[in-house]
């Protein structure tokens, strides 16, 4: 009997994403682009409404923010740093002939630069607010969404390498953070019954490095700092977080020394969706064609059928 075909599998036949060589890196039909879109029009709405200032940046970012961002303690394992050729033609020409023989040392010759990756749509945004000068008493929110890249190579579609992020970033006193993060964990689950998408939130850890890691891990669950929407994708028994509420507290406030109106350190909070994997959801619920999705989610959507 022929193994029942993974997830992974039945999107390639399905023509929706499209091998690369790399696990975790995928091309994307229209189909597939047309329902990322969709969604982040959809959640863009919220912002919409609120006035949210929309900011978007490259895939990458100065490298010593990500340092400064504390990143590198935390994530070293996700980091990706960019490199490149920085000789002269000698140097070249000796790259080359280690490219012909197929000889890995034309690496040594890579250098790095001043870029990292960007690994979470938010970090851009704090260095800008913290050069903008104190906040408005109201704080702020931003409406961000990015490329972002994290050196997690997996045969799970729903774990990629780059993937987009939107983001609702908000920058404020703790009161005005917690109100924002907690009032998006009730309107998620609202969001994602509206899809037909079955969800649960929980309580949840970023996977912080090493063994101090998993000190780190185990305070922020303790003290509730991040929540995970969680929808069944690729596993029935272990669900996929689509969508996170993080509180840094006054981490980004005082990396980049934030203050609010009455000059005390910011906190802030952001809410991360994960453009693909509620795709992935959706086309694991409804089927891998829209055309054949049920009318009320292609509505939400606003797509037409
Ligand atoms: P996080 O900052 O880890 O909470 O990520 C925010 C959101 O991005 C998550 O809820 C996911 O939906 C999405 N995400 C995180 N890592 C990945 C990945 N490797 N591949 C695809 N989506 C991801
Ligand atoms: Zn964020």
């Amino acid at each position: 009997m022929d193994a029942v075909p993974s997830y992974l599998e039945q999107l390639y036949a399905a023509g929706l994403l499209l091998p690369t060589g790399v696990d975790g890196l995928y091309g994307r039909s229209r189909m597939f682009e047309e329902v990322v879109e969709h969604i982040a029009t959809r959640l863009g709405r919220w912002g919409r409404e609120r006035k949210a200032e929309l900011l978007r940046f490259p895939p990458a970012m100065q490298r010593d923010r990500l340092v400064r961002a504390g990143y590198f303690k935390s994530f070293p394992q996700l980091a990706g740093t960019v490199h490149a050729f920085c000789g002269n033609d000698r140097d070249h020409r000796a790259m080359l002939r280690c490219m012909e023989v197929g000889d890995d040392a034309w690496l040594d010759q890579q250098e790095p630069t001043d870029l990292a990756l960007t690994p979470a749509a938010c970090y851009p945004v704090y260095p800008i607010v913290a050069q903008r000068g104190r906040l408005p008493a109201s704080g702020l929110l931003f409406d961000v969404r990015s490329w972002c890249f994290r050196r997690e190579p997996s045969l799970d579609p729903t774990r990629m390498q780059l993937f987009q992020m939107q983001e609702y970033v908000r920058i404020g006193s703790p009161v005005q953070v917690l109100e924002f993060r907690d009032g998006w964990m009730e309107y998620g689950r609202h969001l994602f019954a509206t899809l037909d998408l079955p969800c649960e939130v929980d309580v949840a850890n970023d996977p912080f490095f090493g063994r101090s890691g998993k000190v780190l891990a185990d305070s922020q669950r303790e003290q509730k700092f991040k929540f995970e929407l969680l929808v069944p994708v690729t596993n029935a028994e272990k669900p996929t977080a689509v969508m996170s509420f993080n509180y840094h507290g006054d981490h980004f406030g005082q990396a980049w020394n934030i203050r609010t109106y009455d000059g005390d350190v910011a906190h802030t909070a952001c809410i991360g969706f994960g453009l693909e994997r509620i795709a992935l959801a959706l086309f694991r619920h409804h089927g891998l064609d829209t055309r054949a999705w049920p009318a009320d989610v292609s509505a939400t959507l606003g797509q037409s059928a």
